[in-house]
């Protein structure tokens, strides 16, 4: 049963970061709803105060700058990301892990700014976010700051966020020439939280396969998004092989931190690993190759 708290629904971005500041820890916000009221319900979370911010003008465009590349705003749905014709072209692997994130229902409700606040460690956006090098802007009523997504998610469901702070915005560098990103996840039920995920971006510096740069984030084998650095390493600077693909393979199920649950045990969560970040990184290469 949901506890009683009063709703409130500023209208301004400015009204919600005060009223933040005013109810400290004793508020929550809300904005799709699709996490927070299953915690509710459960009574893991009970806040005196629920702050309604869906409505807030301005939080919910794409916009896509040559300079600065793609800013999302927090409010953004799940559905409209992947429906957005700019991502698609530009930013194809977000639309390609939107379309597998949950049903359609939730991806019209949730917002990419709630998923990545709840910090779920399988969430699906934080390790194709993170290979991508994106930032957030968090805002209080000091002013905003940018933090790197790879810092923002510090535990299971923790952010670096403070109490009076709110998630507004997601930016996305325009990625180097010769780049390719993919991103995967393996689930049991289709629509629902991968077992595992695995996301590499690969940026070519010569034309023959010399990886000028990568990143390898796993979701799902961790508290947190979790960057592989050790099997980067492996291809980082070096012509890519097969062997060093699988050795990437190997070092980033050793560098894992699964967990056992109901889904999966630890060891098939590092089998699983193993060969999704040899296949993923595969794939990033040959989409490097045609960038
Ligand atoms: C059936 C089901 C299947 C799902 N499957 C997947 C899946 O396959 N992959 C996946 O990644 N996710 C999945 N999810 C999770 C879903 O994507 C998230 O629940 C959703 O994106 C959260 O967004 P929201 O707007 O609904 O957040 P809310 O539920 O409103 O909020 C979530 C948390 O974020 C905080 N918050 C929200 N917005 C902000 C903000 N702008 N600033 C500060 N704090 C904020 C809230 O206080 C709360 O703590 C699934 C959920 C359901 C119910």
């Amino acid at each position: 049963m949901i506890k009683d708290f009063e709703y409130l629904a500023p209208k301004t971005l400015g009204e919600a970061l005060a009223l933040l500041e005013k109810h400290g820890d004793e508020c929550k916000v809300i904005a799709g709803g699709q996490s927070l009221l299953i915690l509710m319900r459960q009574g893991l979370v009970a806040p005196a105060y629920l702050i309604d911010i869906k409505g807030l003008p301005g939080l919910a465009t794409i916009k896509l700058d040559p300079k600065e590349g793609l800013k999302i705003g927090a409010l953004v749905t799940h559905r409209a990301i992947e429906k957005s014709p700019e991502i698609q072209q530009r930013f194809g692997v977000l639309h390609e892990m939107e379309r597998r994130l949950a049903s359609i229902q939730t991806r019209n409700w949730g917002t990419i700014g709630g998923n990545l606040c709840h910090a779920d460690p399988a969430g699906d956006p934080a390790p194709v976010l993170i290979a991508m090098n994106a930032t957030v802007t968090v805002t209080s009523t000091k002013g905003p700051r940018t933090v790197p997504l790879e810092d923002f998610v510090l535990d299971y469901f923790e952010t670096a966020m403070q109490h009076n702070e709110l998630l507004t915005e997601i930016r996305v560098p325009t990625p180097a020439p010769q780049t390719g990103t993919v991103y995967s996840k393996f689930n049991v039920i289709e629509s629902e939280l991968g077992t595992v995920g695995v996301a590499v971006s690969i940026t070519l510096s010569s034309k023959d396969r010399t990886c000028g740069d990568v990143r390898i984030v796993l979701g799902g084998a961790g508290p947190r998004p979790l960057r592989a650095k050790q099997a980067e390493a492996a291809l980082r600077g070096k012509k890519i092989t097969d062997d060093l693909l699988k050795e990437a393979g190997e070092r980033a199920a050793a560098e894992a931190q699964p967990i056992s649950d109901i889904n999966a045990s630890a060891d098939y969560r590092r089998e699983l690993l193993k060969v999704q970040v040899r296949r993923m990184a595969a794939e990033a290469l040959s989409r490097a190759e045609k960038n």
